[in-house]
């Protein structure tokens, strides 16, 4: 089977007409899915003899499912891949976030016995959707700050509304904007300083536009929250939302399963290059100033982005959000509000 047939597979089983919400069989059901694609693949429990991480809380029991691709030196800091399997509501809800739990078992096959030095820990967590988003039951603020390991991790790639194509419904931007379907964007390299290059060093392939922004220009959309706040560095992966989030047309068959599996491709060499660059506790996030705005400037590094993902449509791109140039801070800043205003990103 090829990659997006695997996760074509994997998303069809997770996202059912019953949908993940806590409480529901259907949740129940895709954490024993879950559980058994973990076995299958071999990964390690993080902690204790299985995967399945329990809590409890408000009356209702939750399950965080982590496993471990153990690497060859299991007592450094491991890396983590995060997504939530939990739904919003009773349907399918394939792009949020079936979709990022495919790419995360798939990127767990391509990484074992792949010589990393590092372990790398498969988060799949609970209860991300309100009414627990950003609350005390939330999986990964639970799974942090009470299932976590004392050794940490070395840095948190966390995903969420990563298969679909990007629309960019901007007058004046129609004709170009079939073009930029394949944009994944990507918040946090201000989160440490050794970050925004090795972004720029690992970039994707001209089929998967990559363009960053500052994470306080989009907000803690997903589990990166809780990293963030305690000065984890991380990078967060989203195609932002779309006409179909948290509708019941958020179904299998609207997934771009190829750019899926490019996203899988990026996120396995983000692992390789992050396993062997040591990410300095002086030069992470630590202040509260620096926590919420970064500790290294990624302007930059956010406008090469975008002139690369744009190309030759950057210019009537600029000229339909009603803007004229792009060279500064602000720019960038005005760029994320105009587009804000257009989806929320
Ligand atoms: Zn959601």
């Amino acid at each position: 089977m090829d990659d997006a047939s695997k996760l074509r597979a994997d998303v069809s089983a997770l996202a059912t007409p019953e949908g993940r919400m806590v409480g529901t069989a259907g949740h129940d059901a895709a954490r024993d899915f879950l559980l058994d694609r973990i076995s299958a693949l071999d990964l390690r429990p993080y902690q204790g003899d299985s995967a399945e991480l329990s809590y409890e809380g408000s009356g209702k029991r939750f399950s965080n499912l982590i496993a471990v691709v153990p690497g060859e030196d299991r007592s450094l800091a491991p890396i983590l891949i995060g997504a939530h399997y939990d739904s919003v509501i009773r349907s399918y809800c394939a792009d949020d976030n079936a979709a990022a739990v495919a790419i995360a078992l798939l990127a767990a096959e391509k990484l074992t016995d792949s010589g990393l030095q590092r372990d790398v820990v498969i988060a799949l967590f609970d209860a991300e959707e309100p009414p627990y988003f950003h609350s005390d039951n939330m999986g990964s603020k639970r799974f942090y700050r009470e299932q976590r390991r004392p050794v940490g991790f070395h840095v948190a790639l966390i995903m969420d509304l990563v298969g679909h194509d990007v629309e960019l419904p901007i007058p004046g931007f129609e004709a170009a904007s079939g073009q930029m379907s394949g944009l994944l964007f990507l918040t946090g390299a201000e989160s440490h300083a050794a970050l925004p290059a090795i972004v720029e060093g690992n970039l994707p392939g001209p089929e998967l536009p990559l363009v960053a922004a500052l994470n306080r220009n989009v907000g803690d959309m997903s589990d990166h929250h809780i990293f963030r706040l305690s000065a984890v560095p991380y990078l967060f992966l989203s195609c932002g939302r779309w006409q179909h989030y948290h509708q019941v047309t958020d179904t299998p068959d609207r997934l771009n399963y190829d750019k899926m599996a490019r996203i899988c491709e990026y996120l396995v060499q983000l692992c390789q290059t992050l396993d062997t660059t040591e990410l300095t506790v002086d030069a992470q996030a630590t202040s509260r100033e620096s926590i919420e705005n970064g500790v290294v400037d990624t302007t930059s590094l956010e406008i090469e982005l975008v002139r690369r993902a744009f190309g030759s449509a950057l210019e009537s791109f600029l000229t339909a959000i009603g803007m004229g140039t792009l060279a500064s801070r602000r720019d960038l800043d005005q760029m994320a509000a105009r587009l804000q205003g257009f989806f929320e990103l």
